[in-house]
């Protein structure tokens, strides 16, 4: 093992230079990549000098998302210290589903969920949960408002049409989450949202209004903090109010933008989060941690421990169950994502982290002014966002982000907005200066110039 070690370790040498000398790596064709790269397993295995030199190979070829020509997705970057709690979990190799076998891995998870439950204003009856990804920490939205609705569904099944609500501009997993939860997805109604890309609240009543006088039974409406391709803020505050007097569970989908709980000035893009029922967010989006880190957490802990808990003789053998953390999550066997989040917070405190949101709003409104200033750009996006959505010379935002890709020259993807094509450049990256903004502008221009404006000779 310790052999590992030290070749990891000369492994990510390996890696940190790539990132600097070939930040975007060469696009492999899908149909060459076998050709490209020996990925066969075969009967007998490799001495460790070939084996580490295929992985040499692979680092070279694998994209890099902490480089400084990044800005894909809704995460990049690396954060020292996330990253090194993340790497001193799977040397551990707990599980979270007991106190026998996590032992204070645990109380670093149950403090995580609590300091966030605090941030999100609920108070001592809140729990939550770490879920394998956004996607999944709205499935257990889903579960609970169901189950809070019906408490016979986990065992009878569903028997009535029941509805649910979320804007046009939310993530998918609401809908596919539905079809998981034997909802359907032909019951998810989509409520139209503003030029912004927030949810248009006279129409979320509209559509409840038709489905109660149709006898379906509304019970859950999800909100987003950051939608994702416009990083727009359903107002949660209004929202609430309709959800309260309907009935209704009142989920906020925070996996992008619910960081901004952390900002004292930028909280109030989430103001009434405290009305809500249940709250995402996706640490590894704006915090800063290696994927994943995804958080939920409720105001109900009971209905949390009702929806998820089940016995297992074989399983809980000590302990209680606040500190079996299997009775109220999604999976058995769990990895710890919590350590990597808590060694973060740890090292930066609550300010550390307020400063890394702070930044990548900062870096977005430098962005949108460069935009602004320069008349071959327009303007997609909005303040208070961190996509910065444009479209330069009236090139199609398609082309552009594949060539760019193709010839090597920046990771950059593009989006949609009332039938409107745009690039998305998403500024999370914090370890990301003003300069390297300047250069990916640089960088952009100097390709089309290069690849997209050329004239046929003759
Ligand atoms: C990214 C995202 C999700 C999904 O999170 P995963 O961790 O990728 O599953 C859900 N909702 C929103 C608004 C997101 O931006």
């Amino acid at each position: 093992m310790q052999t590992d070690i030290v070749l990891f370790s000369e492994l990510c040498d390996e890696l940190f230079k790539a990132e600097i000398n070939q930040p975007v790596v060469d696009h492999i064709p899908t149909s060459k990549l076998y050709e490209q790269l020996d990925l066969s397993l075969n009967e007998n295995g490799l001495l460790d000098n070939e084996l580490v030199n295929i992985l040499k190979d692979i680092i070279a070829k694998t994209p890099k998302t902490a480089s400084k020509r990044f800005f894909n997705q809704l995460f990049g970057g690396r954060i020292g210290k996330a990253t090194l709690g993340d790497l001193l979990s799977v040397m551990f190799n707990n599980s979270m589903y007991t106190y026998k076998v996590a032992g204070p891995q645990v109380g670093i998870e149950k403090q995580v969920l609590r300091n966030i439950s605090k941030l999100a204003g609920y108070d001592e009856n809140a729990n939550g949960t770490f879920a394998p990804g956004g996607s999944m920490s709205n499935l257990m939205a889903l579960v609970m408002a169901r189950d809070a609705k019906n408490e016979y569904i986990r065992s009878k099944g569903i028997s009535r049409k029941m509805t649910l609500y979320t804007s046009e501009e939310s993530h998918y997993s609401i809908a596919k989450n539905a079809a998981l939860t034997g909802i359907g997805r032909d019951q998810v109604k989509l409520v139209k949202a503003n030029e912004k890309g927030e949810m248009l609240v006279s129409h979320l009543i509209e559509l409840i209004e038709v489905d109660i006088n149709n006898g379906d039974v509304p019970f859950f409406v999800n909100a987003t903090a950051g939608t994702t391709v416009l990083g727009a803020f359903d107002n949660i505050e209004e929202i609430s109010a309709v959800c309260q007097s309907y009935n209704l569970w009142l989920h906020v989908d925070g996996a992008y933008c619910g960081g901004v709980i952390f900002s004292k000035k930028y909280k109030h893009l989430v103001d009434g989060l405290e009305k809500s029922d249940s709250f995402s967010v996706n640490a590894h989006k704006m915090l800063g941690t290696p994927l994943s880190c995804s958080i939920i957490v409720t105001k109900h802990k009971g209905q949390l421990y009702e929806s998820f808990s089940n016995d297992a003789e074989y399983l809980y053998q000590t302990d209680g169950d606040d500190f079996n953390l299997g009775k109220t999550s999604l999976q058995c066997g769990r990895r710890n994502d919590a350590l990597k989040i808590w060694t973060l917070w740890k090292s930066v405190g609550t300010s550390g982290l307020e400063k890394i949101v702070d930044k990548q709003f900062e870096l977005a409104a430098y962005s949108r002014s460069y935009i602004i200033n320069h008349k071959d750009y327009k303007l997609h996006s909005f303040e208070d966002s961190i996509s910065v959505c444009f479209s330069y010379k009236d090139i199609s935002a398609k082309d552009l982000c594949t060539s760019l890709y193709e010839k090597a020259d920046l990771m950059v993807g593009f989006g949609k907005h009332n039938e409107t094509e745009f690039v998305r450049m998403v500024t999370i990256n914090t370890c990301l200066d003003k300069t390297d903004i300047d250069d990916f502008f640089i960088v952009l221009e100097a390709h089309v110039a290069e690849n997209m404006l050329k004239k046929p000779v003759g």
